[in-house]
């Protein structure tokens, strides 16, 4: 849906728009990632060996699912001292 979303707001010109959807899909894309990593591993018997932590971009929603995510966000600039900590 988020191309869609992408070329209308291309089309009516409202950048911040077409900003916010083109991240919404980007992050849609790593979360697929992650939760088709977790189904791979809990078939596996090997759900001990997910991610723990996970670092999310309040401005943007990027995900990460490292113990020290990088310095600044990858869509958005945000530095990783904004990021909003989930887990332990
Ligand atoms: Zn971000």
């Amino acid at each position: 849906m988020y191309p869609g979303f992408i070329a209308t707001a291309k089309s009516e010109d409202v950048a911040p728009a077409g900003k916010s959807f083109r991240w919404a899909m980007d992050t849609e894309k790593k979360h697929q990632v992650m939760y088709q990593n977790a189904l791979n591993a809990v078939n596996a018997k090997k759900a001990d060996s997910l991610p723990k932590v996970f670092w999310v971009c309040p401005k943007c929603g990027n995900t990460y699912d490292v113990a020290k995510p990088e310095a600044s966000c990858s869509f958005c600039s945000t530095k990783s001292d904004k990021y909003i900590k989930f887990g332990k």
